[in-house]
C-alpha cells in the first residue's frame, strides 16, 4: 500500500517549511489611467456603444479567433476595478492554445512556457488584471512519475515547472496539492517535493484537493486517505486550502469537519453544489469562501445560481478554473477557440463571471468586484 510510509512518517513538519513567508499585500484599487479609445482598435469601443449608424458587418470568417490588439493596455469594458483570478491552470491554458495564438502549442522547455504566458497576458488579459493563483495539482509537478496520457501525447516533462512559472512571472502565485483524480499517484516522493513547493513564498495555498466521485479516476478510499492526509498537513503548516468536491459532498464535509479547525481559511472552488450545501459549509467554518466560475453563466446552471443567491458577497471568490469552464460570451473579442466547439477560458474572463453574479444578486458589478478583491486579500494575502 503506497500510503503506509507517508502516513507513518509525517507527523512533524519538514524544517524547510518553517521559513517565514514573505507577504506581498496589495489592496483593491481603481485603475486610474485607462487609455482613451482609439479609432483603429475595435476592443477599445465602450461595452454599450452609442446609437450611431451601423457599419457594414464583416463576414463571419473574417473575425479573428484571438484578440487582434493587446488587451493589456486597456481596462475591461465591464469594469475597471483591479482583480485577481483566484483559481486557474495557466500552464494548461497555453498548451491548448491554437498555433496561431501566441505561437504556442507544444513546449520544449520552461523558457518557452514563460514566454507563451507573457504573450497570453499581453494579448488577452485587461489592464485591471492584477494577479492569479495558478493551481498545480499533478504529482508530476512534484517529482511523481509521468502519467501515461502525457507520455502518449508526447507532452514535455513538467518536473519543476512551478519553479519556472513563479520565476518568470511576478504576477503569478501558486496553490500546490494533489487533485483527487491523481490520488492514486500520491506517495512519499511526491509529498516530499510538494512540501518544498509549499514552503516557497509565492505559494499561497494548498490544493486543489478533495473528492471527485463523478469521474472516479482514483478509488474512493484512496481519495479519502489522500484528502485527509493533505488536510492534516495544511493544518500543521497553517496553509489556506483549495477544496475540490464533485458528487462527493457528504464525504467531503465529513472529512473536513473531522480534521479542520473552525477558523481555517478555505476556498471551496468551482462551486457546483446546492444552496443548502453552501449554507452548511458556511455555517461550519468561519473563514470559508465559495468560488464561482463561468459555470454560473451556463443556461443549465439555475441550481448553482440559487447557491449564488444565498452566499453573501462577503464570502464570494471569483475564479475561472481556466482552461475549463469558459463563461458564456457573445463577444468574439474575448473568445479564444481551438476548433469549432472548444473555447478556452483564461484570466481575462473574470469580469464576465462577476457580471452574472451581479445580475443574480441585483447589485452593481463593481460591488461584486470590490468584495471579491477584499476576500482574496483575506484568504490569499494578495
Ligand atoms: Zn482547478
Amino acid at each position: 500500500m503506497i500510503f503506509t510510509r507517508f502516513l507513518r512518517s509525517t507527523s512533524a513538519a519538514c524544517p524547510v517549511l518553517l521559513r517565514p513567508q514573505i507577504r506581498t499585500l496589495s489592496r483593491p484599487r481603481r485603475m486610474s489611467a485607462v487609455p482613451p479609445p482609439s479609432a483603429e482598435a475595435p476592443i477599445e469601443q465602450p461595452a454599450k456603444p452609442a446609437k450611431t449608424p451601423k457599419a457594414p458587418k464583416a463576414p463571419k470568417d473574417k473575425i479573428p479567433a484571438a484578440a487582434p490588439v493587446p488587451f493589456s493596455t486597456i481596462a475591461h469594458p465591464l469594469t475597471s476595478l483591479s482583480y485577481v483570478d483566484t483559481h486557474c491552470h495557466l500552464d494548461m491554458v497555453i498548451t491548448r492554445l491554437p498555433q496561431t495564438h501566441c505561437g504556442a502549442g507544444e513546449f520544449a522547455d520552461n523558457e518557452q512556457i514563460a514566454k507563451a504566458l507573457q504573450d497570453l497576458r499581453h494579448q488577452s488579459f485587461p489592464s485591471n488584471f492584477e494577479a492569479c493563483i495558478n493551481v498545480m495539482c499533478d504529482p508530476e509537478y512534484f517529482g511523481g512519475e509521468r502519467d501515461a496520457q502525457y507520455i502518449a501525447a508526447e507532452v514535455p516533462p513538467m518536473h519543476n515547472r512551478w519553479e519556472s512559472l513563479v520565476e518568470h512571472n511576478p504576477w503569478l502565485y501558486l496553490a500546490c496539492g494533489i487533485h483527487p483524480h491523481n490520488a492514486i499517484r500520491y506517495n512519499d516522493t511526491v509529498e516530499e517535493h510538494l512540501l518544498k513547493a509549499l514552503a516557497h513564498p509565492r505559494t499561497k495555498a494548498m490544493g486543489e484537493m478533495g473528492l471527485d466521485y463523478f469521474y472516479g479516476l482514483s478509488p474512493k478510499e484512496t481519495q479519502k486517505a489522500v484528502f485527509r492526509r493533505q488536510l492534516e498537513l495544511a493544518v500543521q503548516l497553517d496553509k489556506p486550502l483549495v477544496i475540490h468536491t464533485r458528487e462527493a459532498d457528504e464525504d467531503t464535509f465529513e472529512i473536513m469537519d473531522s480534521v479542520l479547525p473552525k477558523a481555517h481559511k478555505i476556498h471551496v472552488h468551482c462551486f457546483t453544489g446546492s444552496a443548502e450545501f453552501a449554507q452548511r459549509l458556511l455555517g461550519r467554518f468561519d473563514n470559508l469562501y465559495i468560488g464561482f466560475t463561468g459555470v454560473i453563466t451556463f443556461n443549465s446552471a439555475d441550481p448553482i445560481r440559487e447557491a449564488v443567491k444565498v452566499v453573501p458577497l462577503e464570502k464570494i471568490l471569483l475564479e475561472t478554473d481556466a482552461p475549463y469552464m469558459m463563461p458564456l460570451c457573445k463577444d468574439p473579442r474575448f473568445v479564444i477557440r481551438k476548433g469549432p466547439a472548444s473555447k478556452i477560458a483564461h484570466c481575462g474572463h473574470i469580469p464576465l463571471i462577476a457580471e452574472r453574479i451581479a445580475q443574480v444578486k441585483e447589485v452593481e458589478i463593481d460591488l461584486v468586484m470590490e468584495h471579491a478583491r477584499r476576500n482574496t486579500l483575506f484568504v490569499y494575502g494578495l
